[in-house]
């Protein structure tokens, strides 16, 4: 570990959509980072353009770094980065930590926790939410679980990135937290859709559902974070995947088979996220799923018409 006078070494491991801005933030801040890449070599380049240090493998990370932030699609890359060939267990030693920031399971959080804790490291398990504007503007909300101590630790770290970082419990409760924000949004803006659907099918302007909706029981915040800029435009740019919005609403029917109870509406968003996928809508913005299910109705958003065939 560094001392206090002087700033931990990071290293960063997935600089996908979140994660490239995010660790701009870092080396911005002044922080000695370290990263690699997977499949792109580009975002790792731009990052060494801001004197980054770019090594071939996670385990290369984690010999470099005191601190290790990990933001990968979900459990199966989190698996690989930590217990794969060339993964960070491999060169984890006493005193190092990990920032976990993937939304993924409790479950496999805390089995890397232990693994972590059996080689002397500590783990933070911190997912985040505010998209991507957030994450370039360092304003997301970070939920964070573990002990207080590690918290602490990492809090600089995690002001270079979030405004509101918040204490949830125990690791594996920020996983938990954020799941079940993902699958209100995810709620959220399907009600959207179907709601938009059928006002637009009896003759009401979108924009003028919006205007008066906004300002009414029936508003959420989604409302203004994908009507303007994506539904409105007919265009769906990512953003947030709506591939890993389909794992985020799956992760929440998992979570619910394993505490034995039922999720009816997320049952229910879970199918039409799947049909949008599988209509080859994953790679695009979330939002798309919306227009997706005004679309099963004869419906287009961006457009004051109705286009039913
Ligand atoms: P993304 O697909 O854009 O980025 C993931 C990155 O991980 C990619 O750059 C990919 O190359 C890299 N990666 C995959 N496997 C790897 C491996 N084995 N080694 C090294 N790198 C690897 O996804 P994203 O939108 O940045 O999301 C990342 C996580 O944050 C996800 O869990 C997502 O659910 C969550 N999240 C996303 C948003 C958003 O708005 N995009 C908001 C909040 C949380």
């Amino acid at each position: 570990m560094s001392s206090n006078s002087t700033k931990s070494k990071i290293g960063f491991i997935g600089l996908g959509a979140m994660g490239l801005p995010m660790a701009k933030r870092v080396v911005a801040a002044g922080y000695g980072l370290c990263t690699t890449f997977h499949r792109r070599r580009e975002p790792a380049d731009e990052l060494r353009t801001m004197g980054a240090e770019v090594v071939a493998t996670p385990k290369d990370v984690a010999t470099a770094a005191d601190m290790v932030i990990t933001i990968l699609p979900a459990d199966a890359e989190l698996r690989e980065v930590v217990f794969g060939s060339a993964g960070i267990l491999k060169t984890f030693t006493s005193g190092k930590m990990l920032v976990e920031m993937t939304t993924g399971t409790a479950r496999t959080m805390q089995e890397i926790a232990a693994a972590i804790d059996s080689v002397g490291g500590d783990t933070l398990d911190a997912p985040v939410s505010g998209g991507t504007p957030a994450a370039a503007q360092g304003t997301l909300t970070i939920m964070a679980g573990g002990d207080s101590a590690a918290l602490e630790r990492c809090r600089p770290l995690l002001e270079t990135m979030g405004t509101r970082i918040v204490h949830v419990g125990p690791v594996g409760q920020g996983k938990v937290v954020k799941i079940i924000n993902q699958m209100m949004a995810a709620i959220h803006l399907l009600a959207i859709g179907e709601s938009f659907a059928l006002g637009v099918k009896c003759g009401a302007d979108p924009e003028v559902l919006y205007e008066v909706i906004k300002n009414s029981s029936g508003y959420s915040k989604m409302m203004d974070l994908r009507l303007p800029g994506f539904l409105f435009e007919g265009s769906f740019p990512p953003g947030f995947k709506l591939d890993l919005m389909k794992k985020d609403v799956n992760l929440a029917l998992e979570s619910a088979r394993a505490a034995g109870i039922p999720l009816h509406l997320s049952s229910e968003v879970a199918q039409v996220f799947a049909a949008a996928s599988a209509a080859g809508k994953g790679n695009e913005d979330f939002s798309a799923a919306a227009q997706f299910l005004a679309s099963l109705c004869g419906v287009q958003l961006n457009s004051t018409k109705d286009k039913s065939a």
